[in-house]
């Protein structure tokens, strides 16, 4: 029955699911009823005392009252207060306006009543949904009070707190992480990294909650190399090759990438991550460099000896069978020892070599996997 009633005569419920009412929205609600009236009648049911208490529509009896009104339209529903508990709570969950504090909540108050099972069919969802949902009110209510925010603006939401939940035995830190998802947008995934973070390396807890993700995450990344926490693939000779051609690759890559003229571009953070990034490379790449010039020294065949590639200058060590900038042959006759330049000839089977094979081989030429290679000129040792 619709009718339109003295909003004196109105109350509202106390028990209704929304327990948040953001001044700011109410303000534009009222400014849209002033202009167009209330569109949509609230509902209400009759009490004893001849006042009627609200079903659904708070939001929009309050704005009334802010906008001037003394009536409002309202269909009257002779309902229980069980049933107008349950109608309350199913039309916010279609409206999905609850934010997860408040719906929680709600199914708490349902479940006083009803099964979890009657719940679940209620409110159409499965019994795990519901217990999922649940779930957030067993954290500090300084981190359920970081959810209340207007509806869409909070990137807090319901997967975020029960990531948290990870760190049930530091409420602390649960709170300052609750902000800092706030403060940085920060999504579900880059918080579980920051819980694992923290749980993995208690340590380096207070760093992480004060740096920005990326340098947290450059911190734990260093932290598990470290301490060999990072999980570790089977190591096999195949295994070997393929990251030592990954490597090389690597460093092709980054050879082309350092431009110093990028930090004039960069902001402050950009800097303090990359130079966090490339100092934990760095010493990564001297421990890696010393371990393989330890190993290399106890072969009496191998001796560290740079040439220069003829054709762009770019220096390479002399077994590098290809320059890794211009791509040319690298191992010529013409800077053999075993080379007679004046007989075209390699001395050590007596090949005929010509000069232009000599000074420009390809792939094709003798020179290129020649085991016997040994370069007369003084070469420069590396320092
Ligand atoms: S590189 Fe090999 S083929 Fe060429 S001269 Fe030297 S030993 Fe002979």
């Amino acid at each position: 029955m619709l009718q339109h009633l003295n909003l004196d005569d109105i109350i509202p419920a106390e028990d209704q699911p929304r327990k948040t009412f953001h001044q700011e929205t109410l303000e534009e609600l009222a400014q849209s009823i002033r202009e167009r009236g209330v569109l949509e009648p609230i509902v209400v049911r009759p009490l004893p005392d001849g006042k009627y208490k609200i079903i659904m529509g708070e939001r929009r009896y309050r704005a009334s009252r802010l906008a001037g009104l003394t009536e409002i339209p309202a269909i009257i529903r002779e309902v229980s207060e069980e049933d107008a508990k349950v109608d309350a709570l199913l039309e916010n969950f279609q409206r999905e306006d609850l934010n997860p504090v408040e719906r929680a909540r709600a199914i708490e108050g349902l479940l006083e009543v009803h099964s979890l099972e009657q719940v679940a069919k209620m409110l159409g969802k499965a019994e795990a949904t519901i217990k999922r949902h649940l779930e957030i009110l067993d954290l500090p209510q300084a981190v359920l009070d970081e959810m209340v925010d207007r509806p869409g603006d909070n990137p807090f939401g319901e997967g975020h707190a029960l990531v948290l939940k990870a760190l049930s035995e530091d409420p602390v830190s649960q709170v300052r992480l609750a902000r800092k998802i706030k403060e940085e947008r920060l999504s579900i995934e880059e918080t579980q990294r920051f819980v694992h973070g923290i749980i993995n390396f208690p340590d380096k807890k207070e760093a992480l909650l004060r740096v920005p993700l990326r340098v947290a995450e450059e911190i734990i990344r260093s932290t598990a190399r470290e301490r060999g926490t990072q999980k570790k693939r089977p190591f096999k000779p195949k295994t070997a090759q393929s990251q030592a051609a990954a490597v090389g690759r690597a460093m092709d890559t980054l050879n082309d990438q350092i431009d110093p003229r990028m930090v004039d571009f960069l902001s402050r953070d950009e800097c303090s991550t990359l130079l966090a990034s490339a100092t934990a490379l760095s010493d990564t790449l001297k421990t890696f460099i010393s371990k393989l010039r330890s190993l290399l020294s106890e072969s009496s065949e191998f001796h560290e000896i740079y040439i220069n590639c003829a054709l762009c200058g770019r220096i390479e060590l002399v077994d590098t069978p290809r320059c890794s900038v211009c791509w040319s042959v690298m191992k010529r006759c013409d800077d053999c020892g075993h080379y007679d330049r004046q007989y075209q000839m390699c001395s050590i089977d007596e090949t005929h070599i010509p000069i232009p094979e000599a000074e420009v081989p390809s792939e094709a030429s003798r020179s290129y996997k020649c085991q016997y290679y040994s370069p007369k000129f003084e070469a420069r040792r590396a320092a």
